[in-house]
């Protein structure tokens, strides 16, 4: 269960006892609040506060712009125009805070982003409960062979379930371990500060991570592409359905000028500039490493 009783009993606390407001409300967010949305087999996102809407950005945006703003006068449009010229600081204008259940390995990526606030759960103070991420069977695949941080075919049959077996027995015996470390029945046992360390890194964690929207666009601009490990990706993907209700206009910007757009180099421009034109451009005539030029495929394969 993603949720522990305690969790839950707060979650219905708290959704029982709305509390009037003049702050800027977001239906699509209010919504969210409290709700845990699960991810991966015992993890969760939920939404425990937030600040600010896609007026608040035009708020702060027009306090920069004054009547500069005229030209643009309906709040999408403006949202779209900032969001195309890189005008981040009234993205900034908003905040989310997410209580996020995730794998100790998705956690250390997550940590990356710099730019968040966050407060773990303390394995020095508290004891680890029993959960582990064991992928579902589509999941558990082999090396790839193109890329080196990527993942293949699904492993099939008897490889498949040795490899299950393997994760759940480590899993398992590492926390009876761990246990019988921390000590019951009168022994003294060994503090939970270094019993942990023997742990494996898909027992499950927990914080509370807040972020401001323009940070957070980054963040999922990176975790929620195809190219970002698939278990952190599902997080981000849960994010961004928070975040579409949330803010509808800011996130309609974000997927139309971030996620689903594409940077292209100097070289990348001059070559679709002279295709266009018609001419039969190959990579040695591009300019561009085999690499790149592969990636340059991919873009124009793709639109
Ligand atoms: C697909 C993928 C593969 C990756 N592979 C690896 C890997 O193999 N090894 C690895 O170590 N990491 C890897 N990373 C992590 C990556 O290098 C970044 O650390 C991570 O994505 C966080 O990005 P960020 O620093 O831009 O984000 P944030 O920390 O949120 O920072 C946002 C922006 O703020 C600025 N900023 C923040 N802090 C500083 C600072 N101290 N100094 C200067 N500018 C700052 C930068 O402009 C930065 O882009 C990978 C990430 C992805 C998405």
């Amino acid at each position: 269960m993603p949720l522990s009783p305690e969790q839950q009993a707060e979650i219905d606390t708290l959704r029982a006892a709305p509390q009037p407001t003049l702050r800027a409300v977001s239906p699509g967010l209010e919504a969210h609040l409290y709700t845990a949305h699960q991810v991966l087999d015992h993890g969760f996102v939920r939404v425990i506060d937030y600040m600010g809407d896609d007026a608040a950005i035009c708020q702060a945006a027009r306090v920069s712009y004054g009547k500069g703003t005229k030209s643009v006068q309906n709040d999408e449009g403006l949202i779209r125009y900032l969001m195309r010229h890189w005008h981040s600081t009234p993205f900034e204008m908003c905040e989310l805070k997410l209580h996020v259940k995730l794998p100790v390995f998705v956690a250390r990526q997550w940590i990356r982003h710099r730019t968040a606030n966050v407060n773990e759960y303390s394995a020095r103070y508290s004891i680890m409960d029993r959960e582990f991420y064991i992928p579902a069977p589509e999941q558990m695949a082999a090396q790839s062979v193109v890329n080196n941080q990527g993942r293949g075919e699904a492993l099939q049959g008897e490889e498949a379930a040795r490899v299950l077996e393997i994760l759940k027995t480590d899993s398992m015996r590492a926390y009876d371990h761990y246990e019988e470390m921390i000590g019951q029945d009168g022994q003294q046992g060994l503090a939970r500060e270094l019993a942990r360390m023997n742990l494996p890194t898909n027992i499950y964690t927990q914080w509370y991570w807040k972020v401001d929207l323009h940070n957070l666009f980054h963040f999922l601009r990176l975790r929620a592409d195809a190219h970002a490990q698939y278990e952190i990706r599902v997080y981000a993907d849960a994010i961004c359905n928070i975040v579409a209700d949330w803010v509808p206009f800011a996130y309609k910007a974000f997927e139309d000028y971030r996620l689903g757009s594409v940077t292209m180099s100097a070289q990348m421009v001059d070559c679709m500039r002279r295709m266009l034109k018609g001419e039969a451009v190959t990579q040695e005539s591009s300019g561009m490493s085999a690499r790149e030029w592969r990636e340059f495929q991919d873009v124009i394969e793709k639109s």
